[in-house]
């Protein structure tokens, strides 16, 4: 009965000061969203007590009849939004819902081919540090010199070369539309699975406004809480059942124990809300305010990486104004805008240092900014930049603080959570 703030102040304040931080500032980071206070609700409800190991109906714990309710309904939603036979909906992340498709598919040492980091790939497709790194022989395409765009024919002669068990599409910072009939033309040709991570635009297939990995893909990935705009999680979807039974026993009793069931009933409710036609319409505002959000940039003299985005992300190339990303990304945090460095492909930089950052506009527009919003964003954005492009790494303390000043009288207009 006792309330979080008398039981835990420390922890209370904690939660106090990270609300008041997404009210007063701007979230450009492209992997962020904003749930709504049901999906909230939903995370923050009593099946967080429930052990639940299995799955619906076939469940080794008893008292398991509500949360079953939760995951069909989380399944159910899920096939409908994108088309799909079968859909797992028990990664904890998306990192192991990759892992879960590795487990299904694949054995140790197999070949997996997989977009390297500096193109825009997740760590999870054959980076060197990590699991899929070290336990695969990971072979990494990238995208073309000349355009910035994913090298196709790269990625043949390299699945001719290696005959890869699986290719995987996808990454954290690819702005535009990927090929996807090609690259299961490419996995045909040396017998591999597709494996597409559609991570980052889940929400924009869902919303019918992105082609969609199917029929193409063998099995595709996502999470759940960036353009879906659901709880933080993962999930599995296929049309091919010998695939789905293997990725169940991949996931439990594979890599993971029990699903965790608030999260489970909080993508149920995030899905539901994806299936309304408000969904689609926030998606195309997404794009819309994306598109918008690039051209301003260009206008005001950085470049953005392929000239454009067909999704709700970008990456600026801030080599124009000879600044680099981890300056800025700090100058732009001292006036309450987040973004966050990124290296662009054949950056120059370190991956500590960069030459770009990335934006994305999912959480600005759940918030309620259209494109006016996202042209003064961008506006304000080159302002800090030219500040650090004369001063140095310090910027213009005056500029920042002007900026602070009117990122928070939009951030007024627009008030998030109203009711916390
Ligand atoms: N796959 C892609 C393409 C991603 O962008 C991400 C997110 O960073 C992941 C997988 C991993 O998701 P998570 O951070 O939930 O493990």
């Amino acid at each position: 009965t006792e309330s979080l703030s008398s039981r835990d102040p420390e922890l209370y304040g904690a939660i106090k000061s990270e609300l008041g931080r997404q009210r007063d500032e701007i979230e450009l980071i492209a992997s962020e969203n904003i749930v709504s206070a049901a999906v909230m609700e939903a995370q923050g409800s009593v099946m967080t007590n429930k052990y639940a190991e299995g799955y619906p109906g076939r469940r080794y714990y008893g008292g398991c009849q509500y949360v079953d309710v939760a995951e069909n309904l989380a399944i159910e939603r899920a096939k409908q939004l994108f088309g799909c036979e079968f859909a797992n909906v028990q990664p904890n992340s998306g990192s192991q819902a990759n892992q879960g498709v590795f487990q299904a598919l694949l054995k140790p040492g197999d070949t997996i081919l997989g977009m390297n980091l500096a193109s825009g790939g997740h760590l999870t497709h054959g980076a060197a540090p990590n699991q899929s790194g070290k336990w695969f022989n990971a072979v990494q395409y990238g995208v073309r010199k000349q355009d910035n765009l994913i090298d196709y024919d790269q990625i043949e002669e390299l699945a001719k070369e290696h005959n890869p068990k699986m290719i995987i599409a996808g990454g954290s910072a690819i702005p535009r539309v990927i090929d996807f009939a090609r690259m299961r033309e490419i996995a045909d040709m040396v017998g591999a699975y597709l494996h597409v991570d559609m991570a980052h635009f889940a929400g924009l297939v869902a919303a019918g406004e992105h082609p969609s990995p199917f029929p193409h893909a063998h099995v595709a990935t996502t999470t759940t809480h960036k353009t879906l705009r659901g709880p933080r999680g993962g999930m599995i979807v296929t049309n091919d059942e010998d695939i789905a039974k293997k990725v169940n026993s991949a996931i439990f009793p594979g890599i993971q124990g029990g699903p965790l069931m608030h999260v489970i009933a909080a993508k149920a409710v995030a899905f539901g809300e994806a299936l309304r036609p408000e969904f689609k319409t926030y998606i195309q505002q997404v794009k819309a305010n994306a598109n918008a959000l690039a051209d301003q940039l260009i206008k005001g003299g950085l470049d953005i990486v392929t000239g454009g985005t067909d999704t709700h992300v970008m990456l600026v190339d801030l080599r124009p104004k000879k600044v680099t990303g981890n300056i800025t990304d700090a100058a732009l945090g001292r006036a309450h805008i987040t973004t966050n460095k990124n290296g662009i492909p054949f950056d120059p930089e370190k991956p500590t240092v960069t030459s770009g950052i990335r934006l994305g506009t999912p959480a600005g527009t759940t918030r309620g900014f259209g494109e006016a919003e996202f042209r003064q964003i961008a506006d304000w954005i080159v302002e800090v930049i030219d500040g650090l492009a004369a001063n140095g790494a310090d910027g213009n303390e005056a500029v920042e603080a002007k900026v602070r000043g009117e990122v928070a009288e939009m951030c007024a207009r627009f008030p998030l959570y109203p009711n916390l």
